[in-house]
């Protein structure tokens, strides 16, 4: 199967006149990262990467953490923490400001990351390991990808509701989630408006009704 992966993208790069190919994976860190997480975005894109190397194509493997996702506050998160109530205090927050329930890391993603993050390279080499949060925050392809996205939005929807079956987005829509700056939550709030030279929203959270500004560096795009 990966010498049959590695010859179609070969094929492809070559047909297309690409000299780099960049190859990703994608993890969400809530909580302990099992073993079997290694197989699917890890060993085989390193296998695949170490094939087209072999073929002298330039390859990067990339893993990102999807940092900004809600953190679901399930009974087996919450029982990490001395006090569940403690931890249900951060049901729907982004998972990197979720605090470490044990105390001796910065954050919920840290001190799960780490016993995972630490040891890829037993399984790959120079695999780049990069969060969502960073993106949105200091990526500057990111902020010419999303000015693109929200100036093309009508076609986005559009695309995107043709999957949606009975439950169109409204071609008003505007695909960014904020983060509740009153709540701390991501994915509750609705955006009333949106001010793209100020590079930021209004919004109205449905969980705690709060209004407020973000700036497009505190949220995410609904897809990633
Ligand atoms: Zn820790
Ligand atoms: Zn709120």
């Amino acid at each position: 199967m990966v010498d049959r992966i590695a010859s179609q993208v070969l094929e492809r790069c070559r047909s297309e006149g690409k000299e780099e190919c960049v190859l990703n994976g994608g993890l969400s860190v809530s909580g302990l990262q099992h073993i079997g997480r290694l197989r699917g975005e890890i060993i085989l894109n390193s296998v695949i990467a170490e094939k087209l190397r072999d073929a002298g194509l330039r390859v990067r493997q990339v893993l990102t953490l999807y940092t900004v996702d809600p953190w679901k506050g399930k009974d087996k998160q919450l029982e990490q923490f001395l006090n569940p109530d403690v931890g249900r205090r951060y049901i729907e927050w982004p998972l990197e400001r979720v605090p470490d329930p044990k105390g001796c890391h910065r954050s919920w993603v840290d001190h799960y990351w780490r016993d995972f993050g630490d040891y890829l390279d037993y399984f790959a080499r120079n695999v780049e390991v990069i969060t969502t949060g960073e993106m949105y925050r200091e990526h500057p392809r990111m902020r010419e990808f999303i000015v693109m996205t929200m100036r093309n939005r009508e076609r986005l929807i559009e695309v995107i509701n043709k999957y949606r079956g009975r439950n169109p987005y409204p071609r008003d829509w505007i695909p960014f989630e904020p983060i509740c700056e009153n709540c701390g939550r991501i994915g509750t709030a609705e955006v009333t408006k949106l001010d793209l030279d100020k590079y930021e929203v209004e919004y109205k959270c449905t969980y705690c009704g709060h209004v407020g500004r973000a700036k497009l560096t505190d949220g995410k795009l609904p897809w990633s």
